[in-house]
């Protein structure tokens, strides 16, 4: 989930000290998805590009270990954390064990993110690595398919090791941000995090709690 109290306490940055930002490449536009396509425009971090107190550190997990294009992959058994802990696995969908792959692929954007001294990553939601909010529960393509509240592997590890991360589609999180990185930002005061949408809330049956 999104820290808003430590977004609200970031520091502001300047020219000569830019926020340093772990990106995932593919929400930049880098064609590193599965199929060799960048899976959309995400206007709501390519935004970020127009900064110069903003740098932006891009990294795609899954480029890195298994190449582009690749198969698909998701979590079984459990989520990013649970993989970590050699609890459940992640496979493809023609049935190949990728598990020990992507924890090395999760342990070098944890490298890079450290090197870099990041202080916030933004990533892409739902993928078996660099999910961070919700992610898939198995197999997306089973006609029953299912999500659950989780990280991916490399959303895991680096949650495990401090590092603070927002999803792409954490809009009021990135509205706090916004305000950090430009005096001019206008705050949207109608945008909203994920977990207070109309499908998190009615599909994790949360809305009348
Ligand atoms: S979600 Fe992560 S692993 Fe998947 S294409 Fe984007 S950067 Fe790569």
């Amino acid at each position: 989930m999104p820290d808003k109290d430590y977004l609200r306490n970031l520091r502001i940055p300047t020219k000569e000290n830019p926020l340093r930002i772990l990106v995932s490449a593919c929400l930049l536009g880098v064609k590193c998805g599965v199929d060799g396509d960048s899976y959309g425009e995400y206007t709501s971090v390519l935004k970020l590009l127009r900064y110069e107190n903003v740098q932006l550190i891009q990294f795609c997990p899954e480029d890195f270990e298994f190449g582009t294009p690749r198969e698909m992959c998701d979590i079984y058994g459990g989520n990013g954390l649970d993989v970590l802990e050699g609890k459940a696995k992640v496979l493809t969908t023609s049935g190949s064990d990728w598990t020990e792959g992507m924890i090395n692929a999760s342990e070098k954007m944890l490298e890079v993110a450290q090197h870099n001294a990041v202080e916030l990553a933004i990533m892409m939601d739902i993928s078996a690595a660099c999910g961070n909010h919700v992610i898939y529960d198995g197999d997306r393509y089973a006609a029953d398919k299912k999500y659950q509240i989780g990280m991916g592997v490399c959303g895991a590890q680096l949650h495990r090791a401090g590092f603070k991360i927002i999803s792409w589609r954490e809009y009021e999180s990135l509205e706090i941000l916004y305000s950090k990185i430009d005096p001019m930002h206008q705050v949207d005061q109608s945008a909203k995090d994920f977990d207070q949408h109309e499908w998190y809330l009615d599909y994790f049956k949360m809305k009348d709690r």
